[in-house]
């Protein structure tokens, strides 16, 4: 077969099950794909070829032997964040290069409890600092729609592996939009979940309040089956929450789009900056929600301007914090020859991180300082209160609230935004980590360039089952989440 890696997920399952096709000539057919076209994507950071097969063998074996679960044999790539025993974890920095973690975050054992099997790792803003992917020390990853064009990030690599067919599904995780915006970007459906709904246990840490790991996949059908596997309560992680966990598949029918009030807040969509295809695609993906039954209710989010000077003090706030651990003696990099113990913490972590993460530690440990802690950091949390309570009213009127995923449709590689300018892509992304909320990239289309855009819903608390449910009425209904980048189309 020629053509598996255009099944979607259910149809993978069924496959093997009916033994049409075996784990290990599924897994075959990924790495021969990412053997010949990731040359061109740069989506993976480490393939794992040999793991692979041993693995897709296993599957296979324990399929024939009767004990096989619903995704047993199906491949999956794993961002770079998360730890994988004995194969390399690097969250795109030189920090972690040599970086082999003793065990695997709770995310990756689930999967392979599941009998998912690990292709590899992709690429990734360093520790999750970024919106391009050329954050990192891997260099950048390829938007596999133009090869000119980033993928989004931090989750760059996850989407673009998807986007070329490299990898049926994906994990991400998302900080403050990196799952949605690099689905945006890439023309994939992308859920970041409740905060506390997936583990955070054995994921490298960026912003601990704000960090989530989440599904990436071409539609929320796939996404579904991924949710299943990495949501749960996890007693490594205090943070994760004790409550049951739906299961997404048998619910993606469960939400009538028919009477779903969706608000769509004014303030969104007078942001400047807001592109013209990205808002038409939008406003027409609403229309469609409206014809197939849904009301629009024009709702106030009165804090939206405050989104970004809070998030990029909260985020760094706490990186600063997180990244402390990397001082050349416990983790990772060491500067050679250091002549006292101080040299040795300041040159590796001068030459350990690139400039984004140093940018930001020194924010975040500027904002943390005995004299600016109550005027920035306290404040900062203060506002973030009034962020969630925003959308808690809001959530009194609507059930959804609809949003682009990002203002523009994917920069060019190298367009070297200035950071104020790149932080101010995340408008739309990072209030929804701020209050915990969990929310859908979904693709609705294309600008004049042929590049995807998202529409973007986010639900109240637990609502995960809701958001996939709405996106796969709505995909039933379009074809969108079908369409596939020229390259994702070749041959291997
Ligand atoms: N772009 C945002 C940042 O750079 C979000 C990143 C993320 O969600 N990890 O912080």
């Amino acid at each position: 077969m020629t053509d598996l890696h255009r099944l979607s997920i259910r149809e993978m399952t069924e496959g093997l099950a009916n033994a049409q096709f075996s784990s290990r000539e599924l897994t075959e057919h990924y790495l021969n794909r990412i053997a010949k076209i990731d040359a061109q994507v740069k989506s993976f950071v480490t393939v794992t070829p040999e793991l692979a097969l041993a693995e897709a063998d296993a599957a296979d074996a324990l399929r024939q032997a009767g004990g096989a679960n619903v995704l047993t044999g199906v491949p999956i790539a794993h961002k770079d964040i998360f730890c994988t025993q004995g194969i390399k974890t690097t969250a795109g920095s030189k920090m972690l290069d040599n970086f082999v973690s003793p065990y695997d975050a709770t995310v990756v054992a689930k999967g392979k409890t599941a009998g998912l099997v690990t292709l590899g790792k992709v690429n990734m803003d360093e520790f999750a600092m970024g919106s391009t992917s050329e954050n990192s020390y891997y260099g950048a990853t390829a938007n596999p729609w133009n090869l000119s064009h980033v993928p989004g990030g931090s989750s760059g690599g996850s989407a673009a592996a998807v986007a070329a067919d490299l990898a049926p599904f994906a994990t991400g995780t998302d900080t403050g939009g990196s799952i949605r915006q690099p689905a945006s970007f890439c023309g994939l459906t992308g859920l970041k979940p409740t905060y506390g709904r997936v583990s955070r246990f054995g994921m490298i840490a960026y912003a601990s309040s704000l960090d989530q790991g989440g599904p990436m996949a071409r539609s929320a059908e796939d996404c579904a089956y991924l949710m299943n596997v990495m949501a749960g309560h996890d007693a490594k992680d205090s943070t994760s929450v004790n409550k049951e966990v739906d299961d997404y598949v048998a619910n993606l029918n469960g939400t009538s789009v028919k009477g779903l009030r969706i608000g769509i807040p004014k303030q969104y969509f007078n942001v400047e900056g807001l592109s013209a295809d990205v808002k038409a695609r939008v406003e027409e993906s609403l229309k469609k929600l409206e014809d197939m039954g849904a009301t629009l209710v024009e709702i106030d989010l009165n804090m939206t301007e405050s989104y970004v000077p809070t998030y990029y003090l909260i985020a760094p706030a706490e990186a600063s914090s997180n990244l402390s651990r990397f001082d050349g003696v416990r983790y990772g990099y060491r500067a050679e020859n250091p002549v006292d113990l101080m040299d040795l913490y300041k040159r590796s972590r001068s030459e350990g991180f690139g400039k984004e993460v140093q940018r930001r530690i020194l924010i975040g440990t500027y904002a943390l300082s005995a004299g600016y802690y109550d005027a920035y950091y306290v404040k900062a949390q203060k506002v973030r209160r009034l962020i969630q309570q925003d959308f808690l009213k809001a959530f009194e009127s609507v059930d959804v609230i609809a949003a682009p995923a990002a203002p523009t449709t994917a920069y060019k590689i190298g367009a070297n935004l200035s950071p104020v300018e790149m932080y101010l892509g995340d408008i739309y992304t990072i209030a929804v980590n701020l209050a915990g909320l969990p929310a859908i990239n979904a693709p609705v289309g294309f600008d004049q360039d042929n590049l995807p855009v998202g529409l973007q819903l986010i639900g109240n608390y637990w609502s995960e089952s809701q958001l996939l449910s709405v996106v796969h009425q709505y995909q039933q209904a379009t074809d969108w989440h079908t369409k596939r980048a020229a390259i994702a189309e070749e041959n291997a």
